[in-house]
């Protein structure tokens, strides 16, 4: 069996987790998985959960003989969010946070750094993170789809270094095992290429080999940025105690890159910088010994017309030193220059934050 690390997880579960029969929630198999999340949390390992299954747990109360619209669907999952939600938090005795997202909030730059920063405060406060598509709100063309690509943007978002996809199979095998008697678990997969697509049944079938076609998709997306991916038989409570021992009991997506490295990759090397952020020697000194955040008491000027997420260069001395990625906009930025943190409020009326970009966002240049 494969060994694996990491220490911040996005679990994603599915529907036939939930609610496995399709009509309301069930403790079932929920009860296997929040034992293992509890012990993770025990380990000092972060957990951030997506979880599906709110329109299979409103369908108990919205009773339809024909195939469900998609209204009706949406207002199933209304009903059934908040007793998905209820269901999880049953088991824990620390709080649950529910956040729903649709992927026009994940394309959205000031969303995305809104829903970052969410994130980071509530693993920083103990809490679960319970995340699903705001299925009430978003039709097909505003939707992601499929939760297997939402906990892939999710992991990407929270800077997970692991995403484990908890499903009704075993892995991928090399041939569809319901069907095929002699077909085998793969352990271990390096490269996501066109003879692995082909195992979920082809990149353009509509549906794969036990929805694995999803499944790869949200692979391709962790691994290229670098964050480890695990499908694993969420319906065996033995899974859950190898994922403890550090096993992987399933198949392991290796990731391309650690994840430090391509986040660093991609904020010095993809990301334009929109404007330059000059700093006092203090604040130098802060950035490059003691890997701090940039705070605006040392910002001593602000060039350019940058928004809040983008990329923007630090200066010293008119030389680059890092690169980050600029919680308030450049105007914003103009009026708490200089300023100790706690006046960000007073001056704006609002604050993002303590810090003009947290560390987690920044690179050394
Ligand atoms: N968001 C949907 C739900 O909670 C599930 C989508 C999926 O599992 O891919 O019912």
């Amino acid at each position: 069996m494969q060994k694996i690390s990491w220490q911040r997880a996005v679990l994603k579960i599915g529907s036939a987790l939930v609610a496995p029969d399709g009509e309301g929630c069930s403790g079932e198999y929920v009860l296997n998985i929040a034992r293992f999340i509890t012990e993770c949390r025990k380990q000092g390992k972060e957990i951030v959960l997506v979880s599906s299954g709110s329109v299979a747990a409103g369908r108990a109360h919205i009773k339809v003989t024909h195939q469900p619209t998609i209204a009706e669907k949406q207002a199933m999952a209304a009903i059934g969010q908040s007793q998905m939600m209820a269901n999880w938090a049953r088991f824990f005795d620390f709080p649950c946070a529910q956040i729903l997202l649709t992927s026009g909030d994940l394309r959205d730059r000031t969303r995305y750094v809104n829903i970052k920063n969410t994130l980071r405060e509530l693993l920083a406060y103990q809490a679960l993170p319970i995340v699903n598509e705001n299925d009430s709100v978003a039709v097909n063309e505003l939707k992601v789809g499929d939760n297997d690509n939402l906990a892939a943007y999710t992991a990407l978002v929270s800077q997970a270094d692991t995403l484990i996809i908890c499903s009704d199979i075993d892995g991928l095998y090399t041939a569809d095992p319901r069907k095929h008697k002699d077909a085998k678990l793969i352990p271990q997969v390096d490269e996501i290429d066109e003879e692995i697509h082909a195992l979920a049944g082809g990149a353009g079938s509509k549906v794969g080999t036990g929805g694995m076609r999803t499944k790869l998709q949200a692979a391709e997306k962790c691994t290229s940025s670098g964050i480890q991916t695990l499908i694993v038989n969420g319906h065996n409570s033995d899974v859950f105690e190898q994922l403890l021992r550090g096993d992987c009991p399933g198949t392991l997506f290796t990731a391309k890159a650690t994840a430090k490295g391509a986040r660093a990759s991609w904020l010095q090397h993809a990301l334009q910088s929109a404007g330059d952020i000059h700093v006092d020697e203090g604040a130098k000194n802060a950035l490059l010994s003691r890997g701090a955040s940039l705070l605006p008491s040392g910002v001593t000027d602000v060039a350019g017309n940058f928004n809040t997420g983008d990329a923007v260069t630090i200066k010293y001395n008119g030389t680059a030193i890092a690169k980050g990625l600029s919680l308030y906009c450049a105007d914003d930025l103009q009026l708490i220059k200089g300023k100790h943190s706690d006046k960000i409020t007073d001056t704006l009326g609002f604050t993002l934050g303590e810090a003009v970009i947290h560390r987690d966002d920044l690179i050394l240049l």
